[in-house]
């Protein structure tokens, strides 16, 4: 094992599918479709057409493009919204010149690191808050799209349902990162087909447990195009973001893989590891436990919110560089100011026992 013999101490993840993390894990059919891929050459172009195809047709899309990640899908769909969707439109990175609508119309109370995906395209990010009107008002003749980070980031922002709608009377293109909302699978048609947004961004690589170097773009069929222009392999904006035809293959089985798992089974586990950590960390002093809800990217299901006191034995940074220190490390997340949060969605079953133990004995609590 690789990992070992380079002494990389392995990870016991219970914070979230984090890229520093190594995103997620891919079950064994998707590693298999990865390893049947790599075995021969096909036309790129054509593999990534139609399995965007496919993919499109499972989501209920009218159109899907694979991307290296849901921040590289951001770069894609900006530079799309900004230059266009024909070959020539490739060229205007990264000048911009003689282009009017090269701006991107965010919120001030969605701070997304992940705006820095669509700057790199050129754009500008200009911030409009206030409610409906105010916000929709803030849209001139530069305005080349709004970018909205979906979840937790934009619960004090007006309803999307409702930026839509207004947004559409003016043409303007409304783009959704919906990164992590995965579960629900829902989430796959919900912004594009229930919200009417133009486009939704996801990873791949964390909760559809597909390669972590994949995220998909639904939507617009003209938006869809030209991403793929602008995408790799063309010698283009994307053309360093490329995607593999090992990526490919591994995303679609992913999809596929997910798509096929019980869902309501799935979300009830994460209720029951939730469960077994407060229960378990009940006779903790100092420490108490509650159940969060929805997770910190606003999916529905808990997480273990441990609030650590003045009378525990270690305070929240303690606990967590302790948690980090052991072997395997096991990560875990620093929530609002005393407490750290246990997240069930990255735990393999049987792992949740191993996290509990280690926090109890790092109280000196005997198991
Ligand atoms: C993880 C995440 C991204 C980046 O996704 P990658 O697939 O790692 O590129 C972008 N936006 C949000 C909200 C995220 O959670």
């Amino acid at each position: 094992m690789i990992y070992e013999q380079l002494g990389v101490r392995p990870v016991i993840n219970a914070s979230a599918t984090l890229t520093k993390l190594g995103g997620s894990r891919m079950p064994e059919p998707v590693v298999e479709a990865m390893r049947q891929a790599s075995t021969s050459f096909i036309d790129l172009f054509e593999f990534q057409e139609l399995a965007g195809k496919r993919i499109a047709e499972m989501t209920g899309n009218e159109a899907a493009f694979i991307c290296s990640g849901a921040a590289a899908g951001i770069t894609l769909t900006v530079a799309t919204c900004i230059a266009g969707n024909e070959p020539d439109d490739r060229f205007v990175f990264p000048q911009l010149e003689g282009i009017e609508r090269n701006e991107v119309l965010c919120r001030p109370d969605q701070p997304s690191p992940y705006r820095y995906a669509a700057n790199i395209t050129g754009a500008k990010i200009v911030e409009v808050g206030g409610d409906l009107d105010e916000f929709i008002g803030g849209i001139t003749s530069r305005t080349a799209c709004i970018l909205w980070f979906a979840g937790r980031l934009s619960d004090s922002s007006p309803p999307l349902a409702d930026v839509i709608r207004e947004a559409k009377k003016l043409r303007v293109p409304v783009i959704v990162d919906a990164a992590a909302q995965i579960p629900p699978m829902s989430s796959l048609s919900y912004y594009t087909r229930e919200l009417g947004a133009d486009v939704a961004i996801f990873s791949g690589g964390k909760g559809l447990r597909g390669p972590q170097t994949t995220g998909l773009i639904l939507g617009r069929r003209d938006i869809i195009l030209g991403c793929s222009v602008h995408g790799a392999p063309n010698q283009a904006l994307g053309r360093p973001m490329k995607v593999a035809k090992e990526d490919i293959a591994g995303i679609l089985t992913a999809l596929e893989w997910s798509m096929s798992q019980d869902e309501p089974a799935l979300l009830q586990r994460y209720e029951d590891v939730v469960k077994y950590w407060l229960d378990g960390v009940r006779d903790i002093p100092g420490v108490t436990g509650e159940r969060g809800f929805p997770s910190e990217a606003g999916q529905p299901h808990p997480r273990a919110i441990l609030n650590l006191g003045p009378e525990a034995a270690l305070d929240r940074n303690q606990l967590v560089e302790r948690l980090w220190n052991r072997n395997p490390r096991i990560a875990v997340s620093e929530d609002e100011k005393i407490a750290v949060a246990l997240n069930p969605q990255t735990i393999e079953p049987g792992e949740e026992k191993v996290v509990l133990a280690a926090i109890r004995e790092e109280f000196g609590m005997s198991s």
